[in-house]
């Protein structure tokens, strides 16, 4: 070892003793007879001293170090005169009696401290300067927990980590797949797997009972801002199980992750069906760290000669605890918010709930003082509360008041990052009307069960088939899903031919799945996990990139190894692929 210690470990108790230790030049301060060095690695930062009268030479070698060289030093530790109560090493300093300089560096391009100046770009092509700063250094230190304690549960669980193959066939998850061209059969592309899907069903075929694994998924979407084309899973499936069985194992693991990596105990996870969470908080991956659900107000708001009211399908109300000190300026803003394309709403309503027990709204003409107060009841308002209101078809209506809620909750600070909050939600619509290809989608994927008493509805009213699915949601945030999944070879033919696969374009993407169910396959259930979401918000982060260590940026670049890029000619020719320039 080059080292006796690191840079995070030494204290008080370290006092006298002779140490070597190997990291970057942090800081050099120069204050002319001493020479003060912060010597950083991934464990700490520890602080060097060179007095001038003692060893010039030395000192003056010190003095010329710049910032991020690496170097290694020989020296005693001694006690600090003026303490740093802020980090663990700082009430020692060591007196350095030797210096090697064991490699120099150029000026980095940013500031390697946990606040840099560095934007989002220079920081992703230098990813690895980015990485020495402690906040992404922690996410990747956290991330390697997470990972280690899932598989500790999961193998005490009895859980057996299978490799699936990355060179496979499409499997169909809704989104494009990437391709590989196949070199050896002309002509012929791979696709990387969207998720180990099938092949985990596989796995309950061969008998492996309980599988996992940590698995990287490629999708190749447009990205989001919390998108990323290469993604992590925690891939689970079990053989026979019912959905009870995957709820409680699951919880058990999430809560087993925020007890060990958190210190916090989580109480039974509450659950819900799709229909409520719509109806409520007007999403199925609701925040219910804070209140504000949503009120019904058909009933009391409409046959008031108010138009845009008595012409809606639907009038829905969220109160906003203390809301009536907003401004006007402020509700004007949140009238503007709700207008803006991505909420697309046509205008908002409010109420104040006046301290006196008055009511001042925007409705005022229509609605008599009784008649806010029949609204204020119906929210459960109290003096010194908003009433918002938004009206129009039920769909879009729900969706623009589940953001507009995000958004207030956004403002008034109640996404609280220490607070976890997870939710199963259940019970999720089998079929999903796609208005861009005119027929329906599975939901989840094909593979997904639908509810036993809902299979005759197929024919006749297939949007109200429901399906044995369930999302784990977490402050928001939509971080595992699953279901249980058709073993019966029939069912499968079924939904294929709901989906809109004929029969020979189903023999040709899946047969080997229905011919696996033909001998033998076990009644069985999964769910996944998004790893790198999971880690962000157990790191109290909802942007997943910075628990990556090499993410690619928003149009799906890595800047740094400049990729994707074009390849030769001579690679081209040999996978047969033309391209036009
Ligand atoms: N394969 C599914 C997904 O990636 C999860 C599952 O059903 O287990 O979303």
């Amino acid at each position: 070892m080059l080292r006796t210690n690191t840079c995070g470990e030494l204290n008080i108790t370290n006092v006298s003793e002779e140490v070597t230790l190997c990291g970057w030049v942090q800081k050099n301060r120069d204050l002319g007879g001493m020479t003060f060095i912060d010597l950083r690695d991934r464990y700490g930062v520890t602080q060097l001293t060179f007095d001038m009268m003692k060893n010039s030479r030395l000192c003056k070698k010190a003095r010329e170090l710049g910032r991020e060289y690496v170097i290694q030093v020989k020296g005693k530790v001694i006690e600090r005169s003026s303490k740093n109560k802020n980090i663990p090493t700082g009430e020692i300093e060591i007196n350095v009696l030797d210096l090697t300089v064991l490699n120099t560096s150029r000026i980095p391009p940013f500031t390697i401290e946990n606040n840099t100046d560095g934007g989002d770009e220079l920081r992703m092509k230098y990813r690895y300067l980015d990485i020495r700063r402690n906040p992404i250094k922690e996410n990747l230190i956290l991330r390697s927990k997470v990972s280690s304690e899932t598989r500790k549960y999961l193998d005490d669980k009895g859980f057996c980590e299978v490799e699936t193959p990355y060179l496979i066939k499409s499997t169909p998850e809704g989104a494009r797949d990437f391709v590989v061209p196949s070199r050896m059969n002309e002509g012929q592309f791979y696709a990387l797997p969207q998720s180990p899907q099938t092949f985990k069903q596989l796995l309950m075929v061969a008998g492996m009972d309980k599988y996992y694994q940590i698995v990287k998924c490629f999708r190749d979407e447009d990205l989001r801002a919390d998108r990323q084309p290469e993604f992590t899973q925690i891939d689970c499936e079990m053989s026979f199980v019912t959905q009870e069985d995957i709820l409680n194992m699951f919880e058990g693991l999430i809560r087993h992750l925020l007890k060990e990596i958190k210190g916090i105990e989580l109480n039974k996870f509450p659950r819900m069906t799709y229909d409520e969470a719509m109806k409520i908080y007007g999403s199925d991956k609701p925040d219910i760290r804070f209140g504000m659900k949503f009120v019904e107000m058909n009933e009391i708001c409409k046959h008031n000669n108010f138009v845009v009211f008595d012409n809606s399908e639907t009038v829905i109300a969220i109160n906003v605890k203390g809301g009536a000190s907003f401004t006007r300026k402020e509700i004007d803003k949140l009238t503007d918010f709700v207008k803006t394309p991505q909420i697309g709403a046509k205008g908002l309503v409010y109420c104040k709930c006046n301290e006196d027990g008055t009511f001042k709204s925007s409705v005022d003409k229509f609605f008599s003082q009784e008649k806010l107060n029949n609204w204020a009841d119906k929210c459960k308002s109290s003096p010194g509360d908003l009433i918002l209101i938004l009206s129009g078809k039920i769909d879009e209506t729900r969706k623009s008041l589940s953001k507009l809620r995000l958004h207030l909750a956004e403002k008034l600070k109640l996404r609280n990052s220490d607070e976890f909050a997870p939710l199963w939600v259940l019970d999720f619509p089998l079929l999903e009307w796609d208005e861009d290809t005119n027929r329906y989608h599975a939901m989840h994927h094909p593979f997904t069960s639908p509810k036993e008493h809902d299979i005759e509805k197929l024919d006749t009213d297939p949007k109200s088939v429901r399906a044995n699915a369930y999302d784990l949601v977490l402050n928001g945030n939509e971080i595992g899903g699953g279901s249980v999944r058709i073993h019966n070879q029939k069912i499968q033919k079924l939904m294929f031919k709901h989906l809109g696969f004929s029969e020979r374009e189903a023999q040709e993407q899946f047969g080997f799945l229905m011919e696996a169910f033909e001998y033998g396959a076990p009644p069985h259930a999964g769910i996944a996990f998004g790893f790198d979401r999971l880690c962000a918000i157990i790191g109290g982060q909802e942007n997943i990139r910075d628990f990556i260590a090499f993410p690619k940026n928003n149009s799906g670049r890595d800047v740094m190894i400049e990729s994707p890029s074009s390849i030769e000619k001579e690679i081209l020719d040999e996978l047969n692929i033309k391209i036009k320039i």
